[in-house]
């Protein structure tokens, strides 16, 4: 949910930002620390919260979530680094490698390391129990159809990329190499959509039967959403906890054993942790559009460019004017890239749309919220721009916790 930074309950607000703005160069990201823990409590119903890094991967992120109890989903060999820096134990069931092939260097890395692979193909269990047999493996299962926000982000049904179709067939391939097979796992995001989410665990408890293997842990994976509208209702977690909670039961009395539930979530933990902030740099009319320019582009905040996604943003003034939120005007935001896809005003597919804003002029800030999952995560040096800071609030200080790329650096893997 937006923060309003006008209140003082979050740490996302007004004199916070103003602070911020004095000491650091713009654009950069924010996250309070107190909105991640306040969402971990919220799941801690399920025995295992697995934190699926690649929403927000910083190694301070991930040691945050770490004293918090939680393990962490890896689904390449940069993200084992990361978890492996932030504290997270090899040989454990600590850091799972979620993924859909192995690169050779990823293979060899893991079995080295012993992590537990989330496999998504049969091709990886062939190559993992050539080399490794008794390796400690979870299945993904694609249940035949497919949920999520976007064409982009669904991940199930014929059209997707993930998972296993047919998990039977994997059972010959786990018995010749004595592969230990001790979860199931599906991620499928439902949205607010309970009967969805009964299909889900529907299929999870029927694969369960089919495969009929003594496993200790089911998955429901990750996709659990949150408000990006000021109106929008949050999911209610009680119903999804009690949904999931029910297959498991049903699991657990099919195999006789109990049986862990594990979730899997990104964007849920961090999403509403984030925000960007940058600076109005151009204001100018384009017949009748107004288009306001920012310094941050989509290589820093790709998900309106990707998928068309909203994000609320408010806006601050850079002197002591007052900002008059009811005086408005129809706005186009665009960033500096050379790409008329640098929009953040915009739907799925493109469409440009315009978002009534208060009057702002050159040297205002604005504010993305809710950019904490799939923000600073996602960036890139597209246009040969540096990576830009992270700050994290955390027992009312402030923590760089990644400072600007140089472009010495940047510029150094070419030299
Ligand atoms: C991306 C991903 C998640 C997290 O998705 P969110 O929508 O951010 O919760 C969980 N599990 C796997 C395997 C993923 O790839």
């Amino acid at each position: 949910m937006p923060q309003i930074i006008h209140q003082t309950e979050s740490n996302l607000n007004v004199k916070n930002i103003k602070y911020l703005i004095k000491q650091y160069q713009s654009p950069f990201w924010v996250y309070d620390a107190n909105i991640i823990s306040n969402k971990i409590q919220l799941l801690k119903k399920f025995d295992i919260i697995r934190f699926a890094q690649k929403a927000c991967s910083n190694i301070h992120i991930l040691k945050l979530m770490r004293k918090n109890n939680l393990k962490v989903d890896a689904v390449s060999l940069g993200e084992i680094k990361r978890a492996l820096i932030a504290g997270f134990k090899k040989n454990s069931d600590e850091i799972v490698f979620t993924a859909d092939l192995f690169d050779e260097e990823t293979l060899s890395k893991i079995i080295k390391y012993n992590i537990p692979v989330n496999a998504g193909s049969l091709d990886m269990l062939k190559q993992l129990g050539s080399i490794s047999p008794g390796h400690r493996i979870w299945l993904r299962i694609n249940p035949k159809f497919g949920y999520g926000h976007s064409k982009k982000t669904n991940t199930g049904g014929e059209n997707s990329k993930h998972g296993i179709w047919d998990p039977h067939l994997a059972i010959p391939i786990i018995k010749k190499y004595n592969l230990k097979l001790i979860g199931l796992h599906m991620h499928i995001g439902s949205g607010v959509n309970y009967e969805h989410l009964k299909k889900v665990c529907y299929a999870m408890t029927k694969s369960v039967m089919q495969i009929n293997e003594k496993i200790t842990y089911i998955s429901a994976g990750g996709g659990l959403p949150i408000p990006y509208q000021l109106n929008e209702e949050p999911i209610n977690i009680k119903k999804y906890f009690s949904l999931w909670n029910k297959a498991r039961e049903k699991i657990s009395q099919f195999l006789n054993k109990p049986i862990q539930l594990e979730v899997e979530p990104g964007r849920f933990l961090v999403g509403e942790s984030g925000i960007l902030v940058s600076q109005v740099r151009a204001i100018k009319n384009m017949g009748n559009k107004n288009f306001v320019l920012i310094d941050a582009g989509f290589n820093d905040l790709m998900r309106p460019t990707m998928y068309g996604s909203y994000h609320h943003i408010s806006v601050i003034s850079s002197k002591n004017r007052e900002i008059n939120e009811n005086k408005t005007i129809e706005t186009v935001i665009g960033g500096p890239l050379c790409e008329s896809g640098d929009i953040f005003t915009q739907k799925e597919g493109g469409r440009i749309e315009s978002r009534k804003l208060p009057l702002m002029e050159v040297g205002d800030y604005i504010i993305f919220h809710d950019t904490g999952a799939y923000g600073a995560s996602m960036s890139s040096n597209y246009n040969t721009r540096p990576l830009i800071q992270e700050i994290l609030i955390e027992n009312n200080t402030f923590k760089t916790i990644r400072r600007r790329q140089t472009f010495e650096e940047l510029l150094s893997l070419e030299q």
